[in-house]
């Protein structure tokens, strides 16, 4: 996606105001543009869990910046810092945090080195080559896997506390902590789904 004359003069005058530049009122349509690009570019998924935005939950889905931008203000408006997430992996999580840049003199000299990050970068590293997320859909219950294939793919499985979401994802599967209401699915179910995945990941 490219900027135009106009977006880049409403930047530079927000940047000359000052105060929340990312919240000035001259960028509400540029910015509508850039989630409506990462929206439909690629998947609609969050850039670190890739759960999907439209069946798995419905929530507010937030421009990511991947360096903050409280702490990079010079990638503030780069597409190549810019992506989609949810807002577990945006705020508990992530934060303002740059734990996740391996070296913070060198990330400036050039941002777009996928070495600079131990996780895997939404837009310079291809997620599936660092980690593969399995999705299994049995009636109305989903079950969430990640499989980590290299240290990027680990440290973003550790980074983003996913095994929090295969754990959520098994126990709603199983009905729990639903209290009330049967299973979705029964016992007998759960282990085959159990063995079907075993058998799966032996194969991988
Ligand atoms: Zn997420």
């Amino acid at each position: 996606m490219n900027f135009t004359e106009e977006d880049l003069q409403n930047i530079r005058t927000a940047q000359d105001t000052g105060g929340d530049i990312w919240n000035n009122e001259l960028l509400v349509d540029l910015k509508a543009r850039i989630k409506r690009f990462y929206r439909t570019n690629g998947s609609e998924v969050c850039c670190y869990c890739r759960r999907d935005f439209q069946d798995e939950f419905n929530m507010v889905i937030d421009i990511e910046h991947i360096l903050p931008k409280s702490k990079y203000e010079e990638y503030m408006f780069e597409m190549g810092n810019l992506n989609i997430s949810c807002k577990r992996c945006n705020m508990p999580i992530k934060g303002e945090k740059d734990d996740f840049v391996v070296d913070k003199a060198l990330i400036r000299t050039d941002y777009s080195v996928p070495q600079h990050y131990y996780f895997i970068h939404p837009n310079f590293d291809t997620y599936s080559n660092n980690l593969d997320h399995f999705r299994l859909v049995v009636n109305e219950a989903k079950i969430t896997k990640y499989i980590a294939k290299t240290n990027k793919g680990r440290y973003t499985y550790d980074y983003f506390k996913l095994s929090k979401l295969e754990v959520d994802s098994l126990n709603q599967a199983q009905g729990i902590p639903s209290s009330e209401n049967d299973s979705v699915i029964s016992d007998q179910a759960t282990a085959a789904i159990k063995e079907s995945l075993e058998i799966l990941l032996s194969q991988l």
